[in-house]
């Protein structure tokens, strides 16, 4: 039970900025307005949502979340630079409540070997930037970065600085998951006892789990006072990524006795939440990940089942239903209508504009009648699919191959793009879809290399889709691609040419 008295922590999701830089994971438009309305149901405070000055992708996501998306707080992150911070309030002017998060690192090895900076210079830019957001809103989180290995008269220095400039919130990052508890102790009690403003502002931690200790990391700020904890859905982001969203939950609520603090969050959307953001970025968690892996409730030992039969507290300190484990996996079929398709999107995290749920339905129509029951995960890969070819430069539309063991494939592939059609007929490759990936190479133009492909059965049954995701490599970055069908050199094809549509779509944005 949670106590009456508990603090309530502020939780920032930065799956969209932060997450997205997971190599494979970068999302497009249609991709992070799904995500940040999952989002906002699961009843996060704070959707970090882009970095608008990086790129014309992230300043698009950053303007149309803050104009679409209403329910919680959106923020954009820039460095401490006038240009970085007037695009950033230029995406976000029209949000129903706006954060600038402006960030400068700190750390004596930062300073000196990025930046060439002295500590009074750092200062100086610190409340600059800060001055400057605070010109647009009122909002302001200002991050030192590496400030785990900030010398801690410094860090304190700087931080009674960017408060007194107007930051309402301070977040300290492990930027590279270096810190312990015990460090991570030291740094939140020394800000709260050697700032004399500090109750001016909500003292914030943002871990990443290179030491897998971004979790642990976090609850130790919070037990020293920290009112925010950044993170993400799945613990996505660079390298072993960020500190997991729904473990942190988990962990206050299911501890509240012990930390006396919870959370805003809406814990039923927690497991719907994390499937649609692995659906999403084609990164899916392992089966043994706490609160949302798909054993994280399982009882498999004998002793152990039999303890559960007669009293579940026995063995189990969570309920998975407390999580969104639904208990049974619904089953629609030929005769479900829109109504009930609608529904059962919407349960799952989605939010279908009109004519998308039209584009669905029909896709859903057509699936009804090659196959018997449609489950949760083929109304997931039929609704990822509409939203991940939204607008895509290069679609199927035939293909006729002809081989056999030991034999040259060949083949003859037609694209279309835009209302022109092209077709190849080559003899070439390896097999089948090694065929099929040379051709719409010579259609295309791009020429990739392909690093991981692999082949899954969406739900159960012969009949089941084949679900194909594809990760290339094109000038030195990853691209994914996802294709469905019930013909599995069919859902290849779509996933290869939905990799090159990435690769088309990033590099004329680019140019
Ligand atoms: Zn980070």
């Amino acid at each position: 039970m949670t106590d009456r008295d508990s603090r309530k922590i502020v939780i920032f999701d930065t799956t969209l900025r932060d997450g997205e830089q997971s190599p494979g994971a970068s999302m497009n438009l249609a991709e992070k307005m799904e995500a940040a309305g999952a989002l906002v149901d699961l009843g996060v405070d704070v959707i970090e949502a882009g970095f608008p000055i990086v790129s014309q992708g992230d300043f698009d996501a950053v303007l149309e979340i803050s104009k679409n998306v209403r329910g919680s707080t959106i923020c954009g992150l820039a460095r401490c630079r006038e240009a970085d911070i007037d695009r950033a309030w230029e995406a976000l002017q029209h949000a129903e409540r706006a954060r600038i998060h402006v960030f400068l690192a700190t750390s004596a090895i930062h300073r000196e070997f990025k930046l060439k900076m002295d500590q009074e210079e750092i200062i100086r830019r610190a409340v600059e930037g800060v001055k400057r957001a605070a010109g647009y809103t009122a909002d302001i989180e200002f991050s030192p970065e590496d400030a785990s290995r900030t010398e801690a008269d410094f860090l304190c220095r700087v931080v009674e600085a960017a408060i007194g400039a107007g930051a309402t919130t301070v977040n300290i990052p492990d930027t590279v998951g270096y810190s312990t508890p015990t460090d991570m102790r030291r740094v939140i009690t020394t800000l709260r006892e050697r700032v004399p403003n500090i109750d001016k502002a909500v003292i914030s931690v943002h871990c990443h789990n290179d030491l897998g200790l971004a979790v642990a990391n976090s609850l130790a700020a919070v037990e020293s006072g920290a009112g925010q904890v950044e993170c993400t859905i799945n613990g996505l982001g660079e390298r072993a990524g960020n500190c997991s969203l729904e473990e942190i939950v988990m962990a206050l609520r299911t501890r509240n006795d012990h930390y006396k603090a919870d959370t805003g969050i809406v814990t039923k959307r927690l497991v719907p939440t994390s499937r649609l953001v692995a659906n999403i970025t084609g990164i899916q968690v392992q089966r043994n990940k706490a609160i949302v892996g798909r054993n994280a409730f399982a009882h498999e030992a004998g002793i152990h089942q039999d303890g559960m039969l007669k009293e579940r507290t026995t063995y189990e300190i969570m309920r998975p239903e407390d999580v969104g484990f639904a208990k049974t996996d619904l089953v629609l079929g030929k005769h479900s209508g829109r109504a009930a398709l609608a529904d059962r999107a919407k349960e799952m995290g989605y939010h279908l504009e009109h004519e998308q749920l039209d584009d669905v339905f029909r896709q859903f129509k057509q699936l009804a009648d090659k196959k018997k029951e449609i489950y949760d995960g083929d109304i997931a890969a039929l609704i990822e699919q509409q939203i991940h070819t939204g607008g895509e430069r290069w679609s199927l539309v035939s293909y006729h191959v002809v081989t056999g063991s030991d034999e040259t494939p060949d083949v003859t592939l037609t694209l279309a793009h835009g209302d022109e059609q092209f077709t190849k007929t080559m003899s070439a490759g390896d097999g089948p879809i090694d065929a099929i990936f040379l051709a719409v190479e010579e259609i295309t133009g791009y020429t990739v290399v392909c690093k991981d492909f692999n082949v899954h059965s969406v739900t159960v049954g012969k009949d089941a889709q084949g679900e194909v995701m594809v990760q290339v490599e094109y000038q030195d970055r990853l691209y994914r691609g996802r294709g469905i069908s019930t013909d599995s050199v069919e859902a290849s094809a779509k996933a290869f040419l939905n990799a090159i549509n990435r690769i088309a779509a990033s590099t004329t944005e680019a140019e």
